[in-house]
């Protein structure tokens, strides 16, 4: 039979692990009745790892599924008195093999995720049929849920119940709550299905003896996506993906808490996509990394310069912080970055650079989607207005001080008349000056600033001392 993508990612994802599970192209969309079994066993098999691990503290099983079916029948937490492994993954079989009996092409009641299948009526209830509620289906929750059409319950198709299944394989976890990643490119599903399956990180995440989701160390949201950011960057380049790909992807995070089913949504800027091949084309991501670990810091832990390292106070002592005691940490860089706020102010100190300028000027270019002739013209000016600052004729501090519209505006017409009488040439024409320094002053004003403290950096260290 051929089975298609549905458009929403609660079955999609599922979808795209039935193509992992089986090591098949995506291109091809017939599945045979023994694929289809396949990923039942495989389902059939993970359950079996996930579904309880003892809690060394009250010796009782805890289910990992929890965050993806909180009551659901079955697997429940609720439900562990009364069955016992064996009989829960029993009972899960016999759910997913009674839906594969129902796939056969609609006639009547299409199904309303695929609209390709014949929906199943599990239960009628004074004959009138209830869709798939959390007895069969993640996330199904009677009140909140996820589901667009929800009529008495999801009426769903065997084969998208099964994609609903599958798709809580396909995520990680970060305390409690659940990492999905949404994209329109079957390339960037597959890194990330990828991502969620693997087992060396299975091993060094899993903080218990039995395998179950990957669990994220980090459980601050922000700083845990940009950790997930990296293998989208690391296996894109492997796989030479071309740049549009990298368009429209979001993070999701969910949980199926009964009473509060919370979601929200993470969209990623393909600008920020493409200034980390910049970076990596260019030998600098590490760099980058290195500056981005400056911004790691809190009351108990500072970044000490000479030494290049986040150090934490504890008493008298001081010592190197690990990674696990500064990665949920608010970082200032990380939480501009990813929500489209324009770094500038992270990038200089006592008016030094923190960061090489070529970096600065990939960011530039790639995120905030400054045209090169553009930036080029604002260096040009900032250059000559170095060489007026170094022979006393205009001082750093009119530049730093002109922060607001007008300001701006003077400085330049100053500027621009200090530099015909001082250098008997202009300093800038009437197009440059309307087209491309006034509009969006501010970013025009901080290039300006950044390339005269490279420029002047021997300047400013004399002047200071
Ligand atoms: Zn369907």
């Amino acid at each position: 039979m051929q089975i298609n993508l549905t458009g929403n990612i609660f079955f999609d994802a599922g979808y795209y692990l039935f193509y992992h599970i089986l090591n098949k192209p995506f291109e091809d969309k017939e599945f045979s009745p023994e694929e289809i079994q396949k990923v039942i066993d495989w389902m059939i098999q993970e359950t079996d790892r996930w579904l309880s691990y003892l809690d060394s503290n009250t010796k009782q099983f805890k289910s990992r599924f929890i965050p993806y079916l909180a009551n659901h029948d079955p697997l429940s937490h609720a439900q562990k008195a009364k069955l016992d492994k064996s009989e829960k993954i029993n009972t899960f079989k016999e759910i997913l093999l009674k839906l594969l009996t129902h796939c056969e092409v609609s006639s009547n009641n299409t199904c309303s995720i695929c609209g390709q299948f014949e929906t199943i009526k599990i239960r009628e209830i004074d004959k009138e049929s209830y869709g798939l509620t959390r007895v069969e289906l993640p996330l199904s929750n009677f009140g909140v849920n996820f589901y667009p059409g929800w009529v008495r319950g999801i009426q769903t198709c065997g084969i998208c119940a099964l994609k609903a299944y599958a798709t809580i394989f396909a995520t990680l976890n970060s305390s409690g709550k659940v990492i999905l990643l949404n994209s329109f490119s079957s390339e960037i599903m597959k890194i990330w299905i990828e991502t969620t399956r693997d087992e060396s990180k299975l091993s060094k995440y899993n903080i218990f003896d039995e395998k179950g989701p990957i669990t994220l160390p980090i459980s601050n949201r922000l700083n845990a996506i940009y950790s997930l950011l990296k293998p989208l960057v690391d296996e894109g380049l492997k796989k030479k993906l071309p740049p549009y790909v990298y368009r429209n992807i979001e993070f999701i995070y969910y949980s199926n808490f009964v009473n509060g089913p919370e979601i929200q949504f993470f969209p990623i800027s393909h600008h920020i996509f493409m200034f980390f091949f910049k970076l990596k084309q260019n030998a600098l991501l590490l760099k980058w990394n290195q500056f981005v670990y400056q911004f790691y810091t809190s009351n108990k832990i500072q970044y000490d310069e000479s030494k290049q390292k986040l150090i934490i106070t504890e008493k008298k002592d001081n010592r190197e912080a690990q990674e696990e005691e500064y990665q949920n940490n608010y970082n200032i860089l990380i939480e501009k970055l990813l929500n489209g706020k324009p770094l500038f102010k992270e990038f200089v100190k006592d008016k030094k650079l923190r960061i090489e300028y070529k970096i600065i000027e990939l960011y530039i270019l790639e995120v905030l989607k400054v045209e090169k002739e553009r930036l080029d013209l604002i260096k040009q000016i900032a250059d000559l207005i170095a060489k007026n600052i170094r022979q006393g004729d205009m001082k750093l501090f009119d530049v730093e001080d002109a922060t607001e519209y007008f300001k701006f505006q003077r400085f330049l017409v100053m500027a621009a008349k200090k530099h015909v009488q001082n250098m008997g040439n202009p300093l800038f024409t009437v197009d440059d000056y309307v087209n491309n320094l006034i509009g969006d002053y501010k970013t025009v004003h901080n290039i300006m600033l950044i390339r005269l403290y490279e420029l002047l950096a021997d300047f400013i260290t004399k002047q200071t001392n």
